[in-house]
Parts: C-alpha cells; sequence; structure tokens
C-alpha cells in the first residue's frame, strides 16, 4: 500500500519512535504531567535518539534527514503526548533552526553540538506581554552600549517555550535595533539582567516548560546578533512558516492518539447489554474522527513535501496547520464525549488530550492568523 510522501526510512523512524511512544513515554507521562514536571529522563532518551538533530547534517552531528522526518517523529510523540512532541518541535524549529540558518559559523560551532545532540535547549523569544499576532509591535529594544562592544537588551518575552529549563542554553529574542528595525540576538542563560519567571500555571502541555522573560539593561556581546542587523522580522516569519507544517503534523497526532483511545474504549465500555461501539451513533463519530485525522495528515504532508522539495509552501502549510488544529481540538471533544464521565478524569489519557488540544488554534499563529495568510495568498486584502 502507498503511504503518501513515506520513504523505508522515514517508516522505520516512525515505527522506532511508535516504539519509544508507547514503551517509554506512555507509562510515565501521565504522573509528570499531573506534577507539572519536565520529562528530563525522557528528554535525553529522545537526545540519545538523534531526535534533536534530525533535519541537521551530520558535519554538525545531525542525522542528515529533512524536515518531513521531523514531522513524522512529532505526529508519532503527539499521538501518546503533545508535552514531548511541543517540546522537541520548540527545540528544533525555534531553538536551533534560527541557528541554523542564519547563524554565523561561530555562533553554530559554539551552540549547536549540544542543541544538536539534545544535551541543552534553545528557546525563542517573539511573543511578548502586549504583542502577540501583531509581532511587529514589539517593544523590546536593544542598543548599542557606547564603546559598541554591547548590546543592551530592555523590556520582557511571554510564554516563551524551553526558557526555563535546567538544560536551557540561550534564548533568541527579537528587539528593536532603530526605529523601523528589529533584529535577533543570541542571549545565553544566566546573562546578568536576563530573569526568567516561574513557570505558568497552564491548562495543558502541563510537562513542558514556558515562561516569562524580563530584561533590565542585560548585556551581551555585539557579535551574539543573528544574522543581519534589521533582518529579525523576516528571520521569524521564515522561521515560523515552516513551524506551522510541525504543528499541523503535531495535532494530526493528537487527533490521530483521540481515535486510538476511542476505539480501545468504545470495544469494552458497555451499556444497555452491549459495548458502545456497536451503537451506530460512536461508530459514525469514530469514523468522522478518523476521517479527520486522515485528511489532516494529508495536509501537512504535502505542505513539508513542498517544503523539502524547495517549492513555495506558504499557503499549503497555513492550511496545514489551520486545517489540522482545528481536527484535534474536533477529535479532543468527540473523545472525551465517548468516554462519558471517564473522559473527564485525568487518569484517562483523552482528558489530557481534550487539555493540550485547544492550545494548537492558538500557538505559532493563531487560527485567524493562518486564514489570514490564506486570504492574502489569494490576492485578497
Ligand atoms: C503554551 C504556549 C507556548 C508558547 N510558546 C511560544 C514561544 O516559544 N515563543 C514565542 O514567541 N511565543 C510563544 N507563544 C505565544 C503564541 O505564539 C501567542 O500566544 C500567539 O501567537 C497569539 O498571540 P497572543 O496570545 O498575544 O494573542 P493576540 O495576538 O492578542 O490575539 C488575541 C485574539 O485576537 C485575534 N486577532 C489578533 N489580530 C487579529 C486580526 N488582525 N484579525 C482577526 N483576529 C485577530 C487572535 O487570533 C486571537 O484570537 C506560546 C504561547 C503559549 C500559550
Amino acid at each position: 500500500m502507498t503511504d503518501f510522501g513515506l520513504s523505508e526510512e522515514h517508516r522505520e523512524l516512525r515505527d522506532t519512535v511508535r516504539r519509544f511512544a508507547q514503551d517509554k513515554v506512555a507509562p510515565v507521562i501521565g504522573d509528570l504531567y499531573e506534577r507539572h514536571e519536565f520529562p528530563y529522563d525522557l528528554v535525553r532518551q529522545m537526545g540519545e535518539m538523534g531526535l534533536f538533530g534530525l533535519p541537521f547534517p551530520s558535519e554538525l552531528g545531525g542525522m542528515d534527514g529533512d524536515y518531513f522526518a521531523l514531522c513524522i517523529v512529532l505526529e508519532e510523540l503527539a499521538r501518546v503526548d503533545s508535552s514531548l512532541s511541543i517540546t522537541l518541535e520548540a527545540a528544533i524549529s525555534l531553538g536551533a533552526m534560527p541557528i541554523y540558518r542564519f547563524g554565523s559559523d561561530e555562533q553554530k560551532k559554539r551552540w549547536l553540538p549540544a542543541l544538536i545532540r539534545g544535551e541543552a535547549l534553545a528557546g525563542f523569544g517573539l511573543t511578548e506581554p502586549g504583542a502577540g499576532s501583531d509581532a511587529g509591535g514589539t517593544r523590546t529594544t536593544a542598543r548599542l552600549s557606547e564603546d559598541g562592544t554591547e548590546w543592551i537588551i530592555n523590556g520582557s518575552k511571554a510564554f516563551i517555550t524551553n526558557s526555563g529549563t535546567t538544560m536551557t542554553s540561550l534564548v533568541t529574542v527579537t528587539a528593536r535595533t532603530g526605529e523601523n528595525e528589529i533584529s535577533s540576538i543570541i542571549v545565553p542563560s544566566g546573562t546578568p539582567g536576563f530573569t526568567v519567571a516561574p513557570g505558568y500555571s497552564k491548562v495543558g502541555w502541563c510537562s513542558s516548560d514556558t515562561h516569562e522573560l524580563t530584561f533590565s539593561d542585560c548585556r551581551v556581546p555585539v557579535e551574539n546578533l543573528l544574522g543581519q542587523r534589521g533582518r529579525g522580522f523576516a528571520q521569524f516569519l521564515q522561521i515560523l512558516d515552516e513551524g506551522r507544517i510541525a504543528i499541523a503534523a503535531l495535532s494530526t497526532g493528537l487527533a490521530q492518539g483521540c481515535v486510538d483511545e476511542s476505539l480501545k474504549y468504545a470495544a469494552q465500555r458497555e451499556a444497555f447489554g452491549h459495548t458502545i461501539g456497536s451503537y451506530q451513533a460512536i461508530q459514525f463519530m469514530i469514523a468522522d474522527m478518523e476521517t479527520r485525522a486522515h485528511t489532516a495528515r494529508l495536509a501537512w504532508r504535502d505542505a513539508a513535501l513542498r517544503l523539502v522539495a524547495g517549492e513555495d509552501f506558504k499557503r499549503p502549510a497555513a492550511i496545514a496547520k489551520l486545517h489540522a488544529s482545528t481536527v484535534a481540538v474536533d477529535n479532543a471533544r468527540d473523545a472525551t464525549q465517548i468516554h462519558g464521565g471517564y473522559g473527564f478524569m485525568n487518569e484517562f489519557p483523552v482528558a489530557r488530550m481534550w487539555r493540550d488540544s485547544k492550545i494548537l488554534e492558538i500557538g505559532e499563529g493563531t487560527s485567524e492568523i493562518q486564514r489570514m495568510v490564506i486570504a492574502r495568498d489569494l490576492g485578497l486584502r
């Protein structure tokens, strides 16, 4: 049977990660999630499997894979747990990739090896308390010191993933370096003037790491500018275009996980003398869930194949993110319904999936922003 876009290597990777998710993640993640703990041991194992180096070249210690391979892994992880999947997604897509794409040789040599081995994590600080979708409204500033050797950063960032773990080595932040100029600057963890607030109390993704960051006369060497001065806005738009495909793959995994859990439950739960899976109402709900997960998968694979082929993927990526995140929310709602009262109990994986689904319509560009991207690409102004 053809498996749209998957090579033999992709299939092997998918099966390996599927086994890891079922054997190592599923037994422990519920407890970690309830305690809002970051899964250091699982992240270490993912590092040993080479997952943090998937789309990077072997000269840098990577796996010589591609973005498609990364998306396969994100889908498989999210089929069991989304916190781990977003940790990997943000580590690669938002953490290491900007340095790989825009960094100097010196910056790549200094930061990438540990990130690629999964021994360190990096965050990407774009969102601010007063500017999310409208990221051009960035208020954080970076001015040069009088002798021109340092950037002095002031401002704050909100909701930054992977920014406060004990493994976090840096956060790349966007800041105003001139009147109409936004640049990206690398801020190493522990730099004086860089404060990481305690983790948020979140509805979902409870085993992922998210913090508010403040910068108060935080000084970093002038060499920490990432890419060209004034290109920060263009850089993050490129990074977010790719990230949309990754979030679509993650959303597809969550949607498929809802099908898995619903099939299991419907086969064993009895009501009125029969398993609930024998009732057409439940069968149709699961059939619709499977249909949605399948089309979400086709959408992210289409966008990822275009990205890997070097074709324009902006609209397909926005379509995939919009569709797959909607599907994830719909499937999580229906899976909870199929589980009845047990679906509302945190000990059941579908409760975690329900809590994890909503952010998918918000993070890395809300559904409204995806619609704006699609409409503009269709020529509507
Ligand atoms: C758990 C979590 C992790 C995150 N990780 C990161 C991270 O690592 N790095 C990072 O930089 N950010 C991160 N974010 C931030 C996330 O990307 C933003 O929350 C998101 O982009 C939305 O921005 P906002 O919250 O400011 O909402 P707003 O932009 O204030 O939007 C509020 C509402 O208004 C709508 N809206 C806004 N403008 C328009 C418009 N023109 N037309 C129609 N509707 C509009 C939005 O769609 C939304 O429904 C994270 C957020 C969360 C919750």
